[in-house]
């Protein structure tokens, strides 16, 4: 552009001092509100290396939003790349403005970088556009049945930044077309700036800092910090991760498209939680002794989660749902606010008995005697956890039976622990941090004094609780679910005697999502009989609706979770259902006698992994 005359300065700094001054109105308050909220206990930066991959994977290429969702997410990442690009071309903007431009279009990089920048403004025009006809005109359920104007707003200004850009190459700098086009890009860039802070956009300046700061692990629950600290209860107790995870919520509704509850009927919306808390801090900011639950987020729906992840798997901007839940459920139960005869009998059980099922110990020692199952003395490889649903439950008991016999026929040795309590997980889940330290403690110093070192369950929540959220209390042991250690030794199991059975795999949670492991299962199953895939699999499996304590609450609002997916995982037409945890299996066999009876067929037969591979041992070796 020629050189801008005095008039024309002036008025571009005055438009400038003017949307600075509406961006930091807004972005300094919520910049404070951060910073005012408490640290977060035991956080640390390390390892370090781990959060740049993440940020040049999540943030720089953008996996995470386009491999969730390919057409949109691609769309979103040529309007973040063209951003990148065109960092350099607004920044020229600004000199140009003030009569010092640094690029020159005639340069030879000027006009490498300007051209590449016409690409991404092509690109970034499609885009936006396409976006919006997926906004108001396909209108998914997900973005909340609200049209949002600023959102249209906020794709116009994007458009007519890009178009006023590219009509500025083809005029020239000096025509009538060039200033004109300068000086509407010059508009559209100062009327776009203010909003951000004020929009849900706020997420282009904090979600970059969110994705890199978010709290190491896969849905872990953060450690209190002291007698004074009973999880999420009023405002003082949102710590600064909190703070910034939910003002940097863009509300694409991800976390909701795959909540469990929430497609079923529940109350429970995992993106209104983080909106809720949100509200809290706009209404009240961090340090207020009102409540948080209340009118901003309500109790029913904290405790209506399953604690199955999706939603902070499915997060594109870094959100950690799942202490947000717990920690709000650790404020209510914690301060003994709140009240369900369920959850009381739980924990009354876990007190009294060590187990969540209510049964004497006895019984354990019953079924461990009867089924002449060796115990742990320091001189075979595995420690075998029972867990409560292997050492009480039917169902659970017949898959700790086969994994034995699996077991000795790999030549595996193996031994049970004498007593063994819960482990914590339905009530650390819940928010009862006492009880869960309580049963916690008393097996860490059982297994300490039986020097256990290897440990194999069949139930990935203990699996979870024993090797990830016992470090809390000092106890580093090595578990691995019985998939993973019979995956190791596939080549010992016993192939198809027969003609192969179609089996449809279920990944849970726990042991798909929380621990990554999805193919040793699968391989487990190969072994004998052929997988077949449900709609949802692997990361996007659907819950069987039995964790964070769900399995021991009352009846369910809405549909089932369970039935829900037993209806995907029955229309695959395979013969078997195959699961990796005995929650999933007592839940999906509740469900299938509904769904059978429901369409007067007969049920697929229901196993675990590990039941199928001791159906094929040779009758001379069981
Ligand atoms: S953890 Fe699962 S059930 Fe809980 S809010 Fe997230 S998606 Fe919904
Ligand atoms: S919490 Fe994450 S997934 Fe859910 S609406 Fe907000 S940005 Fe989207």
């Amino acid at each position: 552009m020629t050189a801008p005359s005095l008039v024309e300065i002036a008025v571009f700094l005055v438009l400038l001092a003017a949307s600075a001054y509406g961006f930091w109105f807004r972005f300094g308050r919520v910049v404070r509100t951060i910073r005012a909220a408490k640290p977060d206990p035991g956080f640390s930066l390390r390892p370090i290396d781990k959060r740049i991959r993440d940020f040049i994977s999540e943030v720089l290429f953008q996996s995470k939003v386009i491999r969730q969702r390919p057409l949109p997410g691609i769309a979103h990442a040529f309007v973040f790349w063209g951003f990148c690009a065109f960092a350099l071309v607004t920044l020229n903007h600004f000199a140009t403005g003030v009569g010092f431009p640094f690029l020159a279009r005639e340069s030879w990089f000027g006009r490498v970088y300007f051209y590449l920048a016409a690409a991404f403004a092509v690109c970034v025009a499609v885009s936006i556009a396409g976006l919006f006809i997926r906004r108001f005109f396909v209108r998914p359920v997900w973005l909340g049945g609200n049209v949002s104007w600023e959102s249209g707003f906020i794709a116009f200004l994007i458009f007519t930044l890009m178009v006023t850009y590219l009509t500025g190459l083809w005029y020239g700098e000096s025509t009538l077309g060039g200033r004109v086009s300068w000086w509407l890009h010059t508009v559209a860039l100062f009327v776009f700036l203010p909003l951000i802070p004020h929009t849900k956009h706020l997420h282009l300046a904090l979600s970059p800092v969110t994705v890199f700061l978010r709290r190491a692990g896969f849905s872990r629950i953060p450690p209190l910090s002291g007698d004074e600290d009973f999880g999420l209860d009023t405002g003082k107790d949102i710590t600064r991760i909190d703070a910034l995870q939910v003002f940097s919520c863009v509300e694409c509704g991800r976390c909701t498209e795959h909540c469990p509850a929430n497609n079923t009927g529940k109350v429970l919306n995992p993106k209104e939680i983080v909106l809720g808390l949100r509200g809290y801090l706009k209404e009240f900011g961090p340090g207020n002794q009102a409540p948080l639950l209340g009118p901003h987020i309500s109790e029913e729906a904290a405790f209506q989660c399953t604690t199955c992840g999706s939603c902070e798997f499915q997060c594109p901007v870094g959100i950690q749902h799942l202490p947000m839940i717990v920690g709000l459920r650790r404020g209510a139960v914690n301060t003994g606010k709140w009240e369900d005869e369920h959850g009381t009998k739980l924990f009354l059980n876990l007190e009294r008995n060590g187990n969540a099922l209510g049964f004497p110990g006895s019984e354990r020692q019953k079924f461990i005697e009867k089924n002449l199952l060796p115990f742990y003395d320091g001189t075979q490889e595995y420690c075998l956890w029972l867990g409560c649903m292997g050492a009480y439950d039917p169902q659970g008991r017949e898959i700790v039976l086969a994994l034995a016999r699996v077991l000795r026929y790999a030549g595996i040795t193996f031994g049970v622990l004498r007593k063994e309590k819960c482990t914590g997980d339905p009530a650390r889940r819940l928010g009862n941090d006492l009880v869960a330290q309580q049963v916690a403690e008393a097996n860490i110093e059982t297994l300490q004094s039986a020097k256990v070192g290897k440990m194999v369950s069949i139930c990935p929540h203990c699996v979870r609780t024993i090797g990830t959220d016992w470090r809390e209390y000092g106890a580093t042991f090595q578990i691995e679910h019985h998939s993973e250690l019979l995956a190791r030794v596939q080549s010992k199991l016993p192939p198809a005697s027969g003609p192969r059975e179609t089996v449809v795999y279920h990944d849970p949670c726990y042991l798909g999502r929380y621990r990554d492991v999805y193919d040793e299962p699968r391989a487990v199953v190969g072994v004998a009989s052929t997988v077949v895939e449900p709609g949802r699999t692997r990361e996007r499996s659907f819950c069987c609706g039995a964790g964070g304590g769900q399995m021991f609450l009352g009846e369910e609002k809405g549909d089932r979770v369970n039935v829900t997916r037993v209806k995907e995982l029955v229309a695959t037409g395979a013969q078997t259902i195959g699961t990796a945890c005995p929650f999933c299996q007592t839940m999906f066999r509740d469900a299938l006698g509904a769904v059978s009876a429901a369409s007067q067929t007969a049920p697929p037969k229901l196993l675990d992994i590990v039941q199928l591979v001791a159906a094929g041992l040779p009758a001379e070796r069981e």
